[in-house]
């Protein structure tokens, strides 16, 4: 693996690219209305005018030095106006699912949130630290709306390929940028590929992380359409079910459009939506 010589000479991880509804009508369909004006005020202000009043939703984080990145500069937000309820009951009738999203902070992260926000559905983000030092407005966001911050190491490489300091590097980095970023430490890490290893659960223990992995992938970076990603996880879920999506994605348009329906889709059978902790 690559590596840069930072500030007092210590080597860390280059920053790689790392990436690569049923109806209730009444209060929530008001929610779902400011949701979707903030979406697209959003929108608007980032691309037009670029206020940097926005929390950051300007064009120009931290591109520099950093391949590949640039046309990740600015947040898509997706219009979701079409979406005709939102179903923020959350009650545990048959258990609880864990929605999990992987690979941001990115672009398609505040998209997201406000997704989660709307259904009032906290949840876990297993983020990259070469992307969350260049967003660190999106962990505060994340943190702000109580979702759980968890670590995905920090350019999306395989942890059992690499050596001790590369490890350390890549955990230690990415703990040191969200915790920089005002969030709590993270106490879980979700290894890319699944690439898992002894050496890699004894560093992980170091920097107090537990391994965790996933139960059910919605496929939603692969290639799947909308219906089929929210069909995977509603007809799949079953209880404790940990649900891997991605919010860091080329694909992120599709975990947007799908999430409400997929929380729709949840709360109906009687499952709640909760985060790791
Ligand atoms: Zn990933």
């Amino acid at each position: 693996m690559s590596s840069i010589v930072g500030p007092g000479g210590v080597s860390r991880p280059a920053l790689g690219t790392g990436s690569r509804r049923s109806a209730r009508p009444g209060r929530t369909a008001v929610e779902l209305l400011i949701a979707c004006a903030i979406l697209i005020l959003s929108a608007s202000a980032a691309k037009v005018t670029g206020l940097p009043g926005l929390d950051g939703l300007v064009a120009g984080h931290g591109q520099a030095g950093i391949p590949g990145r640039s046309e990740r500069s600015e947040d898509i937000m997706v219009d979701l106006s079409s979406h005709p309820a939102i179903r923020t009951d959350n009650r545990c009738v048959n258990g609880r699912i864990m929605l999990t999203f992987e690979d941001g902070p990115d672009r398609y992260t505040r998209s997201v949130l406000a997704v989660l926000r709307a259904y009032r559905a906290p949840s876990t983000f297993f983020v990259l630290g070469g992307k969350a030092s260049e967003r660190p407005d999106l962990i505060r966001a994340q943190i702000s709306d109580r979702h759980v911050l968890a670590s995905h190491g920090w350019s999306h490489v395989r942890l059992a390929d690499l050596s001790q300091e590369e490890l350390r590097e890549q955990l230690a980095e990415t703990q040191r940028v969200v915790v920089q970023a005002g969030a709590p430490e993270p106490t879980v890490l979700r290894p890319p590929y699944g690439s898992q290893s002894a050496a890699v659960e004894a560093m992980a223990g170091e920097f107090g992380l537990r391994l965790a992995g996933a139960t059910l992938d919605a496929g939603d970076a692969a290639g799947r359409t909308v219906d089929e990603v929210v069909r995977t996880v509603v007809d799949q879920a079953k209880p404790d079910a940990i649900v891997v999506l991605h919010d860091g994605s080329a694909q992120g348009e599709t975990t947007v459009r799908a999430l409400g329906g997929i929380i729709d889709g949840l709360r109906a059978r009687g499952f709640c939506t909760a985060t790791m902790s």
